[in-house]
């Protein structure tokens, strides 16, 4: 039995990363809209910077919650099929838990991308105009390697080939909202199985055939102890 799991801002509220709608808020002034677009980088660079160097650090004040925990677990003990986590987040969580087969299809916080070169490498500091990309050198050309709105996701033909292989797909604190992974439930065969887990219903509630209402820490680790019950 394969299984395509896809996880959402929600999977690391609980660790303490705000979601999509809380980075939103009013306490922030910013609309995440405004400052994760290509425009908005020609635009503004240093502003852009500034927010993607804020979150990047955070990294650091936070730690993975009992749900990324509880998949990195069932990646480890799943031995009937493929398994394959799709991570809509930019923060390494999954990565801190211990997963491994994981695609992040809208980049990563801790990985700058060379303008220059088109190289993309690890990168834990703040991005400043000085500094130069470790493939080529070339200085004051990087930028955060996360896809902005309007930008290509990554690695999406692979995804594709694993969501029609499915038997299970689980679709974990995401709110439905950003396509293409919004459609991902639509991608898989007709007999598969669909669960999403979410606390309210999100936009594409009506696709899957069973839900789980609740926080990604208690329904997560639920899940996982029956898959490998
Ligand atoms: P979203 O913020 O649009 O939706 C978050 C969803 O999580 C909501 O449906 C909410 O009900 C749910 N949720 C809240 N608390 C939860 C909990 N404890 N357990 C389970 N679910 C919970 O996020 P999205 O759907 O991932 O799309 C937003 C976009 O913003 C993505 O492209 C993503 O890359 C980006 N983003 C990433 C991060 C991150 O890397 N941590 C954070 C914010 C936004
Ligand atoms: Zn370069």
């Amino acid at each position: 039995m394969n299984l395509v799991v896809l996880t959402g801002a929600g999977i690391s509220a609980e660790s303490g990363l705000a979601t999509f709608r809380d980075l939103g808020g009013t306490w922030s002034q910013v609309r995440l809209e405004e400052v994760a677009t290509p425009e908005a980088f020609l635009a503004d660079p240093a502003r852009v910077q500034a927010f993607y160097d804020a979150r990047r650090a955070q990294l650091r004040r936070v730690a993975p919650n009992p749900a990324h925990e509880a998949l990195a677990r069932l990646e480890r003990a799943w031995t009937r099929g493929d398994f394959l986590l799709v991570t809509q987040n930019v923060d390494d969580l999954h990565e801190r838990a211990g997963s491994r087969r994981l695609l992040h299809m809208h980049g990563e916080l801790r990985s700058a991308r060379c303008l220059a070169c088109g190289a993309d490498s690890p990168w834990d500091e703040d991005i400043r105009p000085e500094s130069a990309c470790t493939a080529c050198g070339t200085a004051g050309r990087l930028r955060p390697h996360v896809v902005w709105f309007g930008e290509m996701p990554l690695y999406m033909e692979a995804i594709e080939v694993a969501l029609s292989r499915c038997a299970l797909f689980v679709s974990i604190g995401t709110s439905g909202q950003v396509w293409p992974a919004a459609g991902f439930v639509r991608m898989i065969p007709r007999d598969a199985r669909s669960v999403e887990i979410n606390p309210e219903r999100s936009q594409m509630a009506d696709a899957f055939a069973e839900h789980r209402r609740g926080p990604a820490s208690v329904e997560v680790p639920r899940l996982v102890a029956e898959l490998l019950a």
